[in-house]
């Protein structure tokens, strides 16, 4: 089963895309946690991605590509995944199409969490991490905006995209997320 996440920051789709690879017992793919391990283990990635890191701009489509590209080809993803973060631009959304569909086959559901701007700055301000400073923030939301239009299009175009809406408790957004998976399942 393979599956793309996408909610901006402070949306809790981490959380969520967690329990759902828990529940499907397939890896979680988490682009900006395997960013900020490359960063912490200073490798040839992680030295350059550093400044993209810091002010919340987009890493470049290639280096991603080269990141997610070599996750995705390791034994443990045959049966699937719960991609996190990723694709971000619809470069990336077709690069992974491509992708997927020599290696694994295509994507079944492309989740969208729906949260409002004004609850996401309230529950980033209430974060520790470094990218959650309040213009690192603000910079966050406008880049997830400019972005998000063009992947769920796409998505949308194949039939597989589900918004749900991201306001509530953990468990209601995630029994959210299993309705809208409701018939994908296999
Ligand atoms: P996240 O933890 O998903 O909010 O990602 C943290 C940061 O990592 C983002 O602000 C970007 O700088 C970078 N990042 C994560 N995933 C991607 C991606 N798919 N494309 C470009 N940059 C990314």
């Amino acid at each position: 089963m393979g599956i793309v996440f996408i909610g901006p920051p402070g949306s809790g789709k981490g959380t969520q895309a967690v329990r759902l690879s828990q529940h499907l017992d397939v890896p979680h793919l988490s682009t900006g946690d395997m960013l900020r391990a490359a960063r912490d283990e200073h490798t040839e990635i992680g030295n350059s991605v550093h400044d993209f890191l810091v002010s919340g701009r987009l890493v470049p489509d290639p280096v991603m590509l080269e990141l997610i590209g070599g996750r995705l080809k390791e034994a443990d993803c045959v049966g699937g995944c719960v991609l996190d973060g990723f694709p971000r631009t619809l470069a990336q959304a077709e690069a992974l199409d491509e992708f997927l569909s020599t290696h694994v086959g295509p994507l079944d559901v492309a989740i969208v969490l729906v949260v409002d701007e004004e609850e996401l700055v309230t529950r980033l301000a209430g974060r520790q991490r470094a990218d959650d400073q309040p213009d690192v923030i603000r910079r966050r939301l406008k880049v997830y905006k400019q972005q998000v239009d063009p992947i769920a299009e796409h998505y949308e175009e194949k039939g597989i995209l589900r918004n749900v809406d991201g306001i509530g408790t953990p468990d209601e957004v995630y029994q959210r997320i299993q309705v809208s998976l409701q018939g994908v399942e296999r």
